[in-house]
C-alpha cells in the first residue's frame, strides 16, 4: 500500500501490476511475469522499450543542458531542431511549433491560440469549439470539456460552460448506424447533423471542430469512407478551422505518417504527443498553419504578448529525445513497416469477427478493437463495462496487455516495431481469453 492517488480508476484502486522494467515490445512485472505490451502502454511507446540509442541521447542531453526554457525568445538547439523537423514533416503550410509536455496541454494550448487569433483579427466571437461524442482529447480542464465521454465530466461539473463546446454525433457507424442504413448514409447523416448544429449555432461564432482521425479512446473509431470529405467541405464552406488531434494517430500508427494522410485531412491545427517521443520523455506540440500566424503577428492584429508557456515547454532533454526517435522511425521506414504490419494484423484479428463475442473487429494501421456484444445480430450491448474488463484480466493472465474501454471493445495498438511472430502470440493469447470470456458469459448468463 502506497500514498498513490491513480488516475483513472475508483480512487480506492490499490497495485494491480506492479511493472518494473521493459525490453522490446515486452514489459515485466515484479513477480518476473512478462507481458507482450499489447497497448503500448497508453497507445504511446511506439518504438517499444530499452532503446540504447534514445537513452544514449537523452544522458548526451542532460550532460551538456540540462534545462532551459522558451520564454521570450530564450531558446535552445534541441527545441529548434525539434521544431523545425516537425514542420517540415506535418501535411500543413510553414507550420509554427508550441512545444509542450502532454496531449492535454497542447489541446489547451490550441484553445488558446484560436481565441488568441480571432482576436487577433477582431472576431472574439468566433471562439466555440465543436467536438463529438466519444472523443477523447485529454483532461485538462479545457480538454477535459472538449473530450466527449462521461467519466470524463461526471463529479467534474464539466464540460466548463466558459469554453462554448458544441457536440456532435461520432463516425461510429456499427454503434450508432440505423437499421438498413449504408455506411455512405450514415456519414450524409453525420454531415447533415454537423451542418444543422453549424447553422443553429451561427458560424460567426464557430472556430474550430476538433477530431482525431481515428477515435482512440472511444472506442477506436474508424469512420465511413467520404466522412472527412463531406467534415471538411462544411468547415470551409462556414469558415470554420480543421484541428486535427493526431495524439494517437500521429507517427506511423495508421500506417502513414500521420492520420491526416490515411483519412484525407487538411488540417489548420494539429495537436502531437505519444509517439512523438515514442514517451521516452513528455513532451507534445501544438502546430498552426503558417497564415494563421502571420495574421497573429500582422500590425494590425488586436493582441499583444502570447501570454501562454509551461516551465517544462520544450525541454532539452525531451526535445533532443523525440528528434532522435523521429530520425530512427525514418531510418527504419517504421512508418511503411506499421503499413505492411498492420495489414498483416488486421487480417489476423479479422478471423476473431466469427466468434459468438465479437460484435466487430475494426482498426487500420496498427490500431485495432473487438467490440464484445451479447447478440451479433442485434449488436445489443452488455450492461456495464465489466465483460471487457473480464476480457483484459484474462488476457494478462496470459501475458498480453490491452485495455478494455466502455462499451466493452478491447483495444490493440502495439508497439510499431512488433514481428510477424509477435503478432501471432498476440493472436493466440487474445484469442484463449475470448474463450474464457465466452466461457464466463455462458456461466453467469450474460448473453
Ligand atoms: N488526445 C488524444 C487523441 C489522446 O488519445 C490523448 C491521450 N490518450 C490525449 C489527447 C491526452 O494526452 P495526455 O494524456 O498526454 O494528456
Amino acid at each position: 500500500m502506497t500514498h498513490m492517488l491513480y488516475p483513472t480508476t475508483n480512487l480506492t484502486a490499490t497495485e494491480q501490476l506492479v511493472i518494473t522494467h521493459g525490453e522490446g515490445v515486452y514489459v515485466y512485472d515484479n513477480q518476473g511475469r512478462q507481458y507482450l505490451e499489447g497497448m503500448s502502454g497508453l497507445w504511446c511507446t511506439a518504438l517499444g522499450y530499452g532503446n540504447e540509442e534514445v537513452v544514449e541521447t537523452a544522458a548526451r542531453q542532460m550532460r551538456t543542458l540540462s534545462y532551459s526554457h522558451l520564454f521570450g525568445g530564450k531558446t535552445h538547439p534541441a527545441a529548434m531542431e525539434l521544431a523545425d523537423k516537425l514542420s517540415a514533416m506535418v501535411p500543413m503550410a510553414d507550420a509554427r511549433v508550441f512545444l509542450g509536455n502532454s496531449g492535454s496541454d497542447a489541446n489547451d494550448t490550441q484553445v488558446k491560440l484560436l481565441r488568441y487569433y480571432f482576436n487577433a483579427i477582431g472576431k472574439p466571437e468566433k471562439y466555440k469549439i465543436i467536438s463529438r461524442e466519444r472523443a477523447y482529447h485529454g483532461v485538462t480542464v479545457a480538454a477535459a470539456s472538449l473530450t466527449g465521454l462521461a467519466p470524463n465530466h461526471t463529479h467534474f461539473s464539466l464540460p466548463f460552460d466558459a469554453l462554448g463546446v458544441l457536440r456532435t454525433g461520432a463516425p461510429h457507424f456499427y454503434r450508432d448506424g440505423l437499421p438498413g442504413e449504408t455506411e455512405e448514409q450514415f456519414a450524409n447523416r453525420r454531415a447533415d447533423e454537423l451542418e444543422a448544429l453549424i447553422l443553429a449555432e451561427g458560424p460567426e461564432t464557430i472556430a474550430a471542430f476538433i477530431a482525431e482521425p481515428i477515435s482512440g479512446a472511444g472506442g477506436v473509431i474508424v469512420p465511413p469512407a467520404g466522412y472527412f470529405e463531406k467534415v471538411q467541405a462544411l468547415l470551409r464552406k462556414y469558415d470554420i478551422l480543421m484541428w486535427d488531434d493526431e495524439v494517437i494517430c500521429g507517427f506511423g500508427r495508421t500506417g502513414a505518417d500521420f492520420g491526416a494522410t490515411s483519412l484525407g485531412i487538411q488540417p489548420q491545427l494539429m495537436s502531437l504527443a505519444k509517439a512523438l517521443s515514442s514517451a521516452y520523455m513528455p513532451v507534445s506540440a501544438a502546430l498552426i498553419t503558417g497564415d494563421m500566424y502571420d495574421v497573429m503577428v500582422e500590425p494590425s492584429a488586436q493582441v499583444g504578448i502570447f501570454g501562454h508557456g509551461y516551465t517544462y515547454g520544450g525541454h532539452p532533454v525531451a526535445c533532443a529525445v523525440a528528434s532522435k526517435v523521429l530520425e530512427i522511425y525514418q531510418r527504419e521506414q517504421l512508418f511503411e513497416r506499421a503499413r505492411v504490419m498492420g495489414l498483416y494484423m488486421q487480417q489476423k484479428l479479422q478471423a476473431f469477427a466469427d466468434h459468438p463475442l465479437v460484435g466487430e473487429v475494426r482498426g487500420m494501421g496498427m490500431i485495432a478493437a473487438l467490440e464484445l456484444v451479447a447478440n451479433k445480430q442485434t449488436r445489443q450491448a452488455f450492461n456495464g463495462n465489466a465483460v471487457g474488463a473480464y476480457c483484459q484480466l484474462r488476457c494478462q493472465e496470459h501475458g498480453l496487455i490491452v485495455r478494455a474501454m466502455g462499451g466493452n471493445s478491447v483495444a490493440l495498438c502495439p508497439p510499431l516495431v512488433i514481428s510477424e511472430a509477435q503478432v501471432d502470440e498476440l493472436v493466440e493469447k487474445l484469442g484463449r481469453a475470448l474463450d474464457e470470456t465466452l466461457a464466463h458469459v455462458i456461466r453467469e448468463e450474460l448473453l
